[in-house]
């Protein structure tokens, strides 16, 4: 390269510029995926620290920098950001086996998944009731609910629970590592209730005095957390919840 004259550097610089600029309108025609994004994401930022070595290829440095500008504002305001994907790519190990069959979690992620969820729904104060079958069958009750026999994950917790979705209201049954039924009603217990407790902790408390299932309760005035289990209702401290819902399944 060094042995080049300059009008050979033009030239050189231009055949260069227009094919970036070509095979760029290319990648524009066709719809971007998001990994696609990501690729020219990187192989822009690679071009563009070696092209900074050879100053005299201007053209080139200067279509790649607007090309670098144009593709990251692209990026940033449509939802396909690179940015996003990158993170998404770093924080894999973060997501919650969403991934996973059920058949592969294992007792503790399945614990862990739950625990995390619960910290959300409190957190965020989103009322939701998740009921763990134990050695009573609960199939008849799921039938006044929805069937969706969904693999157990923190987003699809959320994502059931979220307010004004079509499943949200009513109770999940969670058999093994399976969301089996969502929107499912109980019968509300009947007797008197000390505290400021309403129609969601009444339903736990209900379906705990019918069956042996461990119902978690998440209340969306306090975000406050509880567990009814074989007629007893307990408030949970958040960081003492995991300890005591296993030793409620372990029971
Ligand atoms: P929170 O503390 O979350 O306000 P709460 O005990 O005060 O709970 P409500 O405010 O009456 O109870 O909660 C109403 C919600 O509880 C309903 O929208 C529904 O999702 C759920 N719910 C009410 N009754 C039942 C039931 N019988 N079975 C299952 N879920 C129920
Ligand atoms: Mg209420």
């Amino acid at each position: 390269m060094f042995y080049l004259n300059f009008d050979t550097f033009e030239i050189v610089d231009i055949i260069l510029a227009s094919l970036i600029a070509i095979a760029f309108s290319f990648l524009c025609i066709k719809k971007i995926h998001n990994k696609t994004a990501v690729f020219t994401f990187l192989i822009l930022i690679t071009s563009l620290v070696v092209s900074s070595f050879f100053p005299k290829l201007k053209a080139t440095n200067n279509i790649l920098l607007a090309i670098f500008i144009i593709f990251s504002t692209i990026c940033f305001f449509i939802n396909i950001s690179s940015f996003r994907n990158i993170t998404n790519i770093f924080s894999r190990n973060k997501k919650h086996h969403i991934d996973k069959k059920p058949d592969e979690i294992t007792d503790d992620e399945k614990y862990k998944i739950i625990d995390e969820a619960i910290r959300i729904l409190s957190k965020t104060k989103t009322g939701a009731l998740l009921t763990f079958e134990k050695n009573n069958d609960l199939t008849e009750y799921m039938k006044n609910g929805s069937i969706i026999n969904s693999p157990l994950s923190i987003e699809i917790i959320q994502t059931i629970f979220y307010p004004g979705t079509r499943l949200h209201d009513g109770a999940i049954i969670i058999r093994g590592n399976i969301i089996v039924a969502a929107s499912v009603y109980y019968t509300p217990t009947t007797r008197a209730l000390t505290g400021k407790y309403g129609s969601r902790h009444r339903a736990a408390l209900g379906f705990s005095e019918e069956t042996d299932a461990v119902t978690i309760v998440v209340s969306e005035e306090t975000g406050r957390i509880s567990i009814a289990y074989k007629g007893k209702l307990e408030p949970v401290p958040q960081d003492q919840f995991l300890e005591i819902f296993k030793n409620y399944m372990q029971k």
